[in-house]
């Protein structure tokens, strides 16, 4: 089974600003026009790569940015496609009730994670207004997909970019399950480290895998061996600004090709598995009693 555990919900002219697009687009050397995901074009780039399932995420910067993608348009996509989607809710920890909007996405809306953009929101993740969000995410068992690493966002304050922060939010909160978006590119170090040390703690390899150089990925993959925490990292793009047929093929290649290895040992098939659903099928059933939502 594949899973793309990194997926971004939102249409162009529906959800975001333009002014967002341009900032977010500018990187990836796409139109702002092309960060658009609907329903209907979403699904045909996951069975064109292969893709079984996808993590599909809200998106709350609306104290910041002025637009959100909420989690009634997520949860109304994943209801209509349960055995495609695994919907995570977005809430700002800025702004008052974030923890009962949680709560709520989770239990009525049926929502089985968070998505989290502590840097957008020119806060830190371990800011303390996000420990009753926390709280609840523990409490309920969903995982936290955190966004770490660099973005081109302009309003967004680089302070709160590296993954370090999130040492503080494993330790306080030891039942929560954490996701490094992005494996804290370009802070991967740092982020690698904080999953030795904490065994809840998750990356994603979105963006990273797809816009770094094969051998730098496979640097870090192979530094994810040594350390003992690659079955705690989940493939994903960050779809709609990387292409899954892209990201699927860089995958492959890194599975196929030793000599991109500094060890000269690639991925075997029981890793790359993993890496490409497994884990993040593990961690499926790990939470919200064993079903895979
Ligand atoms: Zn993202």
């Amino acid at each position: 089974m594949i899973i793309d555990a990194h997926v971004h919900a939102g249409e162009y002219y529906r959800h975001y600003t333009a002014a967002f697009a341009e900032e977010m687009m500018a990187t990836t050397g796409m139109p702002p026009e092309a960060l658009t995901a609907p329903e209907g074009r979403l699904l045909a780039h996951m069975d064109d790569a292969g893709v079984d399932r996808a993590f599909l995420l809200a998106f709350d910067v609306w104290r910041i940015e002025g637009f959100k993608v909420p989690n009634e348009f997520v949860a109304a996509i994943c209801a209509r496609h349960p055995d495609r989607f695994t919907g995570f809710a977005s809430v700002d920890a800025g702004t008052p009730g974030a923890a009962d909007e949680l709560r709520r996405a989770v239990t009525e809306l049926g929502l089985a994670g968070l998505k989290t953009a502590p840097c957008y929101l020119r806060m830190s993740p371990a800011d303390p207004r996000w420990n009753d969000v926390y709280e609840v995410a523990q409490e309920l068992d969903v995982p936290v997909l955190v966004h770490t690493g660099y973005t081109p966002a302009k309003k967004a304050d680089p302070r709160f970019f590296s993954p370090r922060l999130l040492d503080r939010v494993a330790a306080d909160f030891p039942g929560l399950r954490l996701i490094l978006a992005h494996l804290g590119t370009p802070w991967t170090d740092t982020a690698l480290d904080l999953m030795s040390r904490h065994s809840r703690v998750y990356a994603d390899l979105s963006i990273f895998s797809w816009y770094r150089p094969a051998a730098t990925v496979a640097a870090a993959l192979a530094r994810a061996r040594s350390l003992g925490v690659l079955d705690r990292l989940l493939w994903g793009t960050d779809h709609p600004f990387c292409t899954m047929t892209d990201s699927v093929s860089r995958m492959r290649e890194l599975a196929a090709a030793d000599s991109l290895w500094p060890d000269g040992t690639a991925l075997t098939p029981a890793e790359y598995a993993s890496l490409m659903g497994g884990a993040a099928a593990g961690l499926l059933a790990a939470t919200h009693g064993g079903t895979i939502r």
